[in-house]
């Protein structure tokens, strides 16, 4: 599979924020999110091919027990399914981060799933063609319905504008069956000012509404920095 990316840092977002962690970044994403955080993995893809054992391999030189699988989409992938089967039986903690659009039989601890609203797409006149993917790809219910299904989960939302938060409540009534202590709503924003700025209406709102802020703390910790 092609990676963009093979690091060790501290998780900076949901439930496991602090956790010193490995993150494997699949190169390749079926979305164009205008506002995506790793363009490299996704507008423009880098890397290489990996075989399974060199990334396992890469993995274990840190004696890190929590690895993430993140992209892009690492869900573009089969070779998804090996990989999280081989961290899993050397005793790692595995976490798979999707936007939920493809279903893999893979094995995991958490998945951490970030579904796209039709505010993520990039715009028409700016790019025609995956303005018109982005929409047909970006919503796929039946998928968040078995991840959650067969997976310990957190549901995270990117949150652009109070449009979003109306979004997120027509988007749980229609999934049905999601704990909303496993929401979590988080700002859109890689830089310290709007994010603050999204932070004083939103965390109100969680708090109203049952579900979980979560800050991105990594961009508090080192700014908008590559392979943190
Ligand atoms: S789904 Fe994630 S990786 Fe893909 S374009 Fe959107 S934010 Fe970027």
């Amino acid at each position: 599979m092609r990676i963009a990316e093979i690091y060790r840092s501290i998780q900076g977002e949901g439930f496991l924020t602090g956790v010193p962690s490995v993150f494997v970044r699949a190169s390749g994403c079926n979305l164009r999110c205008w506002f995506c955080d790793t363009p490299y993995a996704s507008w423009r893809p880098e890397g290489r091919d990996m075989a399974t054992d060199e990334i396992v391999s890469q993995v274990e030189e840190w004696e890190t027990e929590h690895v993430v699988l993140t992209g892009g989409e690492p869900m573009l992938f089969a070779e998804l399914i090996p990989l999280s089967a081989r961290l899993r039986a050397i005793g790692r903690h595995v976490t798979i981060e999707t936007a939920g659009t493809l279903h893999l039989p893979v094995e995991c601890d958490l998945v951490s799933i970030s579904p796209k609203f039709a505010s993520s797409a990039p715009s028409q006149a700016g790019d025609a063609r995956w303005h018109r993917r982005h929409e047909r790809e970006r919503h796929r219910p039946e998928v968040i319905r078995r991840l959650i299904s067969e997976h310990e989960y957190q549901l995270k939302f990117v949150i652009d504008t109070p449009d979003d938060l109306r979004a997120v409540c027509q988007y749980l009534a229609e999934v049905r069956s999601i704990d909303r202590q496993r929401v979590l709503l988080m700002p859109q924003g890689t830089e310290q000012g709007p994010l603050a700025t999204r932070a004083e209406w939103m965390k109100p709102y969680c708090e109203s509404e049952g579900f979980v802020f979560c800050p991105r703390k990594q961009i508090e910790w080192y700014g908008p920095v590559r392979g943190t």
